[in-house]
């Protein structure tokens, strides 16, 4: 009988999972299954090009509409699976179809965390396809918009919405912009960039209500600061959607919990992408990615683990963020409070700011620099011992840092 292996989430990381299994030589049946009616798509154009108008729909796509079938893929878009039987191997759709499966990947991804506040249809959210023409169309039609949270997507949104010609304020209930990933330092510089277009971004903003009616969206926070705008956005930061493994079963922590090879708790079912949690190679412990080459990365690497293939070191995970035209790049496990160590000018907006822990490169941030990027990722994959002062001396080549003694006074932030 053909062997059946069924991918589950139409992103990034099932794309890739049910691409690699043929590229891979798998001949059996490959089944993608995913609930939003949009082909495989980037994800990250959403709160950019897509948004902007600068490209199209299509151009969105990963590939081009015939290449699935054409590559005997099955793809089902518009389809939800319901239920998963481990014991039994097979899945149940939501028109209640059954699925028989000799393995299944879960990339189930992220879904957009709401607030509890009930704002009406005049406030938003960005996660899909499908949420970019609301976004779009309320941005025109009212030409003000309030973003809630100043994360990455936030303050993308902000950056495009303004581009629109919008009036654009930002609320963030943590101290600064970015606070999860960036350095104060690099906040502040966010900060800056977002004044100098007349986007105010509020930071400590405890939110109290947000309500919508016929003239707009009304923000007030605890300590009395209110705002008004046509339409809101919130982008307060998303979930991984393990509601498919945990009523299976499954063991899940913060995401769909694997192990190095990508298996989860029960036989026959592996997990990628932004769902699932991981074994951290470098630093020990576990973690979970919320980016587009990771998820793709996990993605092979899934695949090629249900067909016994060897999987080579797990990545370093990066990525990136475009605002006003700058382009940020992460990389590593960095924190807000790690120790940062920066070559360049972080005001002059031409810098790396590496991320200590002890004597350890643990990440870096930068802007505009991504061949430090690529060079920072190889020596966290390499867990070596770096010194300070060769890392802030920019005539030590970043490659040559491990373990250098350099004399020079470390910047810190
Ligand atoms: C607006 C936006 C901008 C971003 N920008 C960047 C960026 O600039 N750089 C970067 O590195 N990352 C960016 N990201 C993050 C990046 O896009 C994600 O990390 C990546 O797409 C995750 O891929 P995934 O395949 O794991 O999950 P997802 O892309 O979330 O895909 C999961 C899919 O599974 C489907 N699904 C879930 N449950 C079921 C079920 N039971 N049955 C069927 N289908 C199901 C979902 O509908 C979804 O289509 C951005 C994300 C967003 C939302």
């Amino acid at each position: 009988m053909t062997e059946t292996i069924v991918v589950v989430g139409t992103g990034v990381a099932g794309a890739t999972a049910a691409q690699t299994l043929r590229k891979e030589g798998f001949a059996g049946r490959v089944v993608l299954i995913g609930e939003e009616a949009a082909l495989p798509y980037r994800r990250p154009v959403l709160s950019k090009d897509l948004l902007a108008g600068s490209i199209t729909a299509e151009r969105a796509q990963l590939e081009p509409a015939g290449y699935w079938a054409d590559h005997d893929i099955d793809l089902r878009t518009e389809t939800r699976v319901v239920e998963l039987d481990p014991r039994r191997h097979r899945l149940r759709l939501w028109d209640n179809e059954i699925l028989d499966y000799d393995a299944v990947i879960l990339a189930t991804g992220a879904r957009a965390r709401h607030l509890d506040h009930d704002g009406g249809d005049r406030v938003l959210s960005l996660r899909t396809a499908e949420n970019v023409a609301p976004l779009r169309a309320a941005i025109e039609a009212h030409r003000s918009l309030l973003v809630v949270g100043a994360g990455l997507i936030g303050c993308e949104v902000a950056s495009t919405a303004r581009e629109l010609g919008a009036e654009v304020t930002v609320l963030e209930s943590a101290p600064s912009p970015l606070a999860r990933i960036v350095p104060p330092a690099v906040a502040e510089m966010y900060v800056g960039l977002h004044a100098e277009r007349d986007v105010p971004v509020h930071t400590g903003v405890a939110l109290r209500s947000l309500t919508g009616d016929d003239d707009g969206v009304h923000a007030t926070a605890e300590d009395g600061r209110a705002w008004t705008a046509g339409a809101a956005l919130v982008a307060v930061g998303s979930v991984p959607d393990t509601a498919l493994a945990r009523a299976a079963g499954l063991t899940v922590g913060d995401g769909i919990v694997v192990d190095e090879a990508y298996r989860t708790s029960a036989a026959g079912v592996y997990a990628a992408g932004d769902a699932m949690e991981q074994p951290n190679p470098v630093l020990g412990g576990r973690h979970r990615t919320e980016n587009w080459n990771s998820a793709r990365a996990q993605g092979i690497a899934a695949a090629k683990s249900v067909l016994g293939q060897p999987l080579g070191a797990a990545e370093v995970p990066w990525g990136w963020s475009n605002q006003y035209g700058h382009n940020l790049q992460f990389a590593g496990w960095s924190r807000h409070d790690d120790d940062y160590v920066v070559r360049g000018s972080i005001e002059g907006r031409d810098f790396t700011a590496l991320a200590l822990r002890g004597d350890r490169l643990v990440g870096a941030i930068a802007l505009g620099r991504p061949k430090d990027i690529r060079i920072v990722r190889q020596l966290v994959a390499a867990g070596a011992a770096v010194d300070r002062g060769a890392l802030a001396d920019e005539s030590v080549a970043l490659g040559d840092v491990a373990g250098r003694r350099a004399a020079a006074t470390p910047a810190s932030l």
